[in-house]
């Protein structure tokens, strides 16, 4: 998928470093989140001590791994990054905190996904800076409290609801990343256009920053796409109707939807007479993971108006409707 803001290649994962601000104010958008974190990081910094712990929410693609890095430069500190999935044993993330330098910044990218003996051990990390750890086997084992430099915890997920009470009560810090204006995204357009050589103006920009379903890593990644449409069938210079006609052939729409996004909204209204549809019932109907709907597709479309989700189901909207170019039903409608 073009723009789905998850999977990518190693490939693009490279050119996302490369395009990567290092700073917070190189970080376009999020106003309160840098407002907030520009205070409790220029404290933490002045006090030599370690920020709080950091947990950071939001849809995939909207800066977080982007901020932890930005967070460990201010601080002037190492940053040191793993993900929920990677620690498969309480040993591997032990190994990882006993590692840490005063006052380094952990960023666990995928934090919902730690089993539950690794989270245990977290949790007295997070707290006093200890972990316990479990030395020998059988009737000999013991346990012993090893003693940790104080550290930053920035955890990462794309649903705050998904996390145990006990572990989200120990971030101090919770920022929650919202998805970014047009405008926004121009700029951000503008400025990996600017590290890529890529010649572009501001019509251009506007055009792709439209249809980047608020994301900055989709926004790059449609970026590239319409240089090398430019490159082959223009001038390689990236204007609105450069960028229209690259996108038009990538079956991006106007609303910035692809494939994926009107098949949902089609199967919610031509199937399931415009909802409430249970998650499940949507999934399968579309042959997609629930997981993917929730986290990836369905975010954007209730932000925009396109989809509610309500106690028995996700409904369309009329703007749903509209823009299929399907007619809105005629019952006596409570939604509309
Ligand atoms: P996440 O961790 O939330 O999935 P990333 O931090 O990996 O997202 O961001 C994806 C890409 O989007 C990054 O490579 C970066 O170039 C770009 N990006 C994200 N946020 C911003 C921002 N506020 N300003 C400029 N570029 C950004």
């Amino acid at each position: 998928r073009i723009v789905s803001a998850g999977a990518r290649s190693p490939n693009e994962e490279a050119l996302e470093r490369a395009l990567r601000p290092k700073r917070l104010d190189e970080y376009i958008g999020q106003t309160k989140a840098r407002e907030q974190l520009d205070i409790f990081v220029g404290a933490a910094r002045k006090r030599q001590e370690a920020l709080d712990h950091v947990l950071l929410f939001g849809p995939p693609g909207l800066g977080k791994t982007t901020l932890s890095h930005i967070i460990a430069a201010e601080l002037g500190v190492r940053l040191h990054q793993t993900s929920g999935p990677v620690l498969e044993k309480p040993r591997d993330l032990a190994a990882i905190l006993t590692s840490l330098e005063r006052n380094d910044v952990l960023f666990i990218d995928e934090i919902h996904r730690l089993s539950p003996v690794v989270e245990e051990i977290l949790y007295p990390a997070l707290e006093d800076f200890q972990i316990d750890i479990m030395i020998g086997e059988g009737p000999a084992a013991r346990s012993i409290k090893l003693d940790l430099q104080p550290f930053t915890l920035v955890g990462a997920t794309t649903r705050a609801g998904m996390l145990t009470n006990p572990l989200r009560d120990r971030f101090g810090i919770t920022t929650r990343l919202e998805f970014y204006t047009p405008e926004e995204l121009q700029r951000i357009v503008t400025r990996s256009a600017g590290l890529l050589n890529a010649p572009i103006d501001e019509t251009g920009a506007l055009e792709i920053a439209r249809r980047s379903r608020g994301t900055p890593r989709i926004a790059n990644r449609l970026l590239r796409r319409v240089r090398d449409w430019a490159d082959v069938k223009g001038d390689g210079r990236i204007s609105q109707p450069t960028a229209e006609a690259a996108l038009q052939m990538l079956d991006v729409d106007r609303a910035g939807f692809d494939l994926m996004d009107r098949k949902l909204l089609d199967a919610l209204i031509q199937r399931f007479d415009g909802g409430p549809v249970g998650l499940d019932n949507l999934a399968a109907a579309i042959g997609e993971a629930s997981d993917t709907i929730e986290d990836v597709i369905e975010p954007y479309l209730i932000q925009q108006g396109y989809l509610h989700r309500t106690p028995r189901g996700r409904m369309a909207t009329l703007m749903a409707y509209r823009h299929l170019g399907l007619a809105p039903p005629s019952r006596e409608g409570e939604l509309f």
